[in-house]
């Protein structure tokens, strides 16, 4: 017998007209998801669901509880739409579940289909006495039962479930565009990307290195995390980047508190450039507001003030423990504490400027030759395709 797992969406339901167009989203990376399985999604009023064999039960939920515009997900019993048969699958399944234990329950029936002759209250206590009946050593409490037991009046068959698996919620991936996260080997930004992807983004990733000055190793972290992230979005284009020769000409040219403040605005300049080229909508960062001398109001402006794109900022609201816990429960957190050198922390001045002045940036800027600079780093940019 296959398994029938049904999945509910939530904020996608409340988007008018625009429905249509969340769902077929959604249905899409449903099917994206469970590809290479022998799963297949259909679609329900208002809800999808999954058809896989029993053996991939498992895989199958845990996959689909990554999908951005799921809400929870619940392994369902189907019965036909009669008194009857639902009385019938609603004692089997609590006998499966309590063979001879003494247990409480309550049933929980919803009816989506209005054409079905009993009310839910009635469908509660007609199937609770049943089961009752059916079980004499079971009672009903209605406030802290052991079990719940749901019924969902469907359409065409009714749904019998007791579990309930939580999705992560959001919009589905691809829904609100497109955009090219910045991605360091630090703990913020994949957390960003995951908050972008949550609301909807389909995103590319650039990761800015300094090989020979930093290893392989930072590369392949940027690459892990990517691969970390793919298990919610499928598929992520990583774009790397060496900013190697931009730094010596920094280190050269420019005065050594705006060192990193320069580094970030020729990365702002370079990822815009890709982004532009790949049809991307907006920029990501891992800033948050605060944390370092390169996250205070003024460092940002001047940063940001490289790029005449938009930049998404998702954890500025985050204190540094919550995006740690994210990042923990994301599932980046133990890639991102790997040893590494990032290539800012190679050049790290001793006293950073905190309240850079555009005037003095402008100055220092003067000093290098930004158009020929990226166009050497962007031409050994390289593109590899991440997957989970
Ligand atoms: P993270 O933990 O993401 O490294 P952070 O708290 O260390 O963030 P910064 O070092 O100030 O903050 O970097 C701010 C943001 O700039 C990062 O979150 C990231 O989006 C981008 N960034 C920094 N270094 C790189 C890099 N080597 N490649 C790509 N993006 C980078
Ligand atoms: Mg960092």
């Amino acid at each position: 017998m296959p398994v029938k797992i049904l999945i509910r969406y939530g904020e996608i339901a409340l988007k008018g007209k625009n429905r249509r167009f969340f769902e077929d989203f959604l249905l899409q990376n449903l099917k994206q998801t469970v590809r290479g399985s022998a799963a297949q999604i259909v679609r329900l009023r208002g809800r999808f669901l999954a058809i896989a064999p029993e053996k991939e039960r498992d895989k199958i939920i845990s996959r689909l509880s990554r999908v951005f515009g799921v809400v929870s997900l619940s392994a369902v019993q189907p019965a036909a739409l009669e008194l009857p048969a639902i009385q019938a699958a609603a004692a089997a399944l609590v006998q499966d579940l309590a063979p001879e234990a003494p247990l409480t329950f309550k049933v929980e029936a919803r009816r989506s289909n209005k054409s079905f002759p009993l009310t839910s209250p009635e469908i509660n206590r007609l199937v609770g006495a049943y089961i009752l009946e059916m079980i004499p050593h079971l009672r009903v409490d209605v406030h802290n039962p052991a079990l719940r037991l749901s019924i969902e009046i469907g359409q065409e068959e009714a749904f019998l479930y007791h579990d309930r698996h939580s999705g992560p919620g959001g919009l589905p991936v691809g829904v609100t565009g497109k955009g090219l996260l910045l991605l360091s080997g630090g703990i913020d930004s994949p957390v960003a990307g995951w908050m972008a992807m949550k609301r909807g983004l389909a995103v590319e990733a650039v990761h800015f290195h300094s090989f020979p000055f930093t290893g392989r190793r930072s590369q392949e972290k940027a690459a892990d995390l990517c691969r970390a992230l793919a298990l919610y979005a499928g598929e992520i284009p990583l774009h790397m980047v060496s900013v190697t020769a931009i730094q010596k000409e920094i280190r050269s040219r420019c005065p050594e508190e705006l060192g990193i403040l320069l580094l970030r605005r020729m990365m702002l300049r370079a990822a815009e450039k890709i982004a532009r080229r790949r049809g991307l909508e907006a920029l990501i960062t891992g800033e948050s507001l605060g944390q370092v001398a390169s996250q205070t109001l003024e460092s940002m402006a001047v940063i940001g003030g490289a790029s005449g794109m938009l930049i998404l900022r998702p954890l500025l609201g985050l204190d540094k423990h919550e995006i740690v816990d994210r990042a923990r429960a994301v599932g980046t957190y133990a890639i991102s504490i790997r040893p590494f050198e990032d290539c800012c922390t190679l050049f790290v001045p001793k006293h950073p400027a905190t309240r850079p002045s555009p005037k003095r940036v402008e100055e220092a800027e003067a000093a290098l030759d930004i158009g020929g600079l990226l166009e050497e780093a962007l031409a050994g940019a390289e593109l590899e395709f991440i997957k989970e």
